[in-house]
């Protein structure tokens, strides 16, 4: 099989409702996912996805688009998309770092690879371990009465946890925690993910108030390249950590190792650049006895696919539940992926490759831009 020719079509896709992130981020109101659409010679295609937030990834929807159009995709056309291996290798070569765009060729060519091979590419990655997964919900910042409308949301949703996000005034924000644990009761388990809006004290005095809710999980306290003062926090606070943002690449995911700085890592499949360099990084945990929790950008169904088709065969899956209902969230889905999600769970999709079709129809609506790139 070979590449005849590739597609790079950027989207704009709004959210019905403003989400607030943390003082950082402040509002969301869009995303603007990078789609690659890998054409062959055998007539299959393969689409991958990223969902690049240029404050959070380092890369920009623009970013991406150019790399791919400048550097990656010229270099990859006639070559095999199910030599995966190869494929990374001349990425790799091509340019430094940019693990968005690099991530979004290695999701359309593990989709081919499942096509080819006429299976789901869990089951070409080995096999599912689990049959679906449970969903953890998530809620924006707000006023303690939106927090705890969006919190009873999301229990009505049947997903099995909760993420606040948090990252503004660190006592505001621990006392949206507690109205939270008041509303869903004592069991539900609560995640709270400041996105890096606080410094050392502001995460200290957030956690402080926040401990009485025994959240499960503490995300992100601090900035993304403060790996020691994330360590410190660990230790002090007496709640698990994980990390999110200070995690892109294996070699931050070393150094946060290096360091004792978490206990649980955020993985986003686009984020991570892609299918094999997930893999690796999770593998790592795993020797070090770190649990995955699968995590999500705003991000539409191919991401979401590839993240699933991952966490089916992980054994280090952390146990109150993964970010798997991203599309719903946005004014449409591209794909037929929400077809998976049932009473708070995701399902094994049974399709070959990523699992998922493109709805064309939908797409069109949110294209900014389409390039076509042939040899
Ligand atoms: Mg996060």
């Amino acid at each position: 099989m070979r590449i005849t020719s590739i597609e790079i079509i950027e989207t704009c896709i709004p959210l019905p409702h403003p989400y607030k992130l943390s003082r950082r981020y402040g509002f969301l109101r869009d995303t603007k996912p990078v789609i690659v659409k890998i054409n062959t010679d055998e007539g299959l295609c393969g689409y991958g996805e990223t969902d690049p937030m240029g404050k959070f990834t380092g890369e920009t929807p623009e970013t991406v688009a150019a790399v791919l159009k400048e550097d990656l995709v010229p270099a990859i056309i006639g070559e095999d998309p199910t030599n995966v291996l190869m494929i990374n290798q001349i990425l790799e070569s091509m340019v430094r770092d940019n693990h968005m765009a690099k991530g979004a060729i290695d999701m359309a060519c593990h989709d081919l690879l499942g096509k080819a091979a006429g299976m789901p590419l869990y089951r070409v990655l080995g096999g599912a371990l689990y049959e679906d997964i449970p969903i953890m919900g998530s809620i924006g910042g707000g006023t303690i009465e939106e927090t705890v409308a969006a919190a009873e949301k999301v229990r009505n949703s049947k997903y099995h946890s909760i993420m606040v996000k948090v990252g503004g005034d660190p006592v505001h924000d621990g006392n949206r925690v507690l109205a939270v644990r008041d509303a869903l009761g004592k069991d539900y388990p609560i995640i709270v993910d400041a996105n890096q809006g606080y410094d050392m004290a502001a995460a200290m005095k957030f956690i402080g108030i926040a401990k009485e809710a025994d959240p499960v999980l503490f995300e992100q306290p601090i900035d993304a390249e403060n790996i020691e003062g994330i360590a410190a926090i660990r230790q002090k606070c007496g709640v698990p950590v994980s990390v999110d943002e200070s995690i892109l690449s294996y070699r931050h995911a070393q150094e946060v190792i290096r360091l004792g700085a978490a206990d649980v890592f955020s993985i986003k499949v686009c984020k991570n650049g892609g299918v094999r360099n997930s893999l690796q990084i999770i593998e790592l945990a795993r020797s070090k006895g770190i649990d995955i929790l699968f995590n999500s950008m705003i991000e539409e169904g191919i991401t979401q696919a590839a993240s699933l088709n991952i966490a089916l065969t992980v054994s280090n899956l952390y146990e109150y539940g993964h970010a798997y209902f991203s599309p719903l969230r946005l004014d449409a889905d591209i794909t037929n992926y929400c077809s998976n999600i049932v009473d708070g769970r995701v399902k094994a999709p049974e399709g070959p490759g990523l699992g998922v079709e493109i709805l064309d129809d939908v797409l069109d609506r949110y294209v900014s831009r389409r390039v076509t790139i042939e040899k």
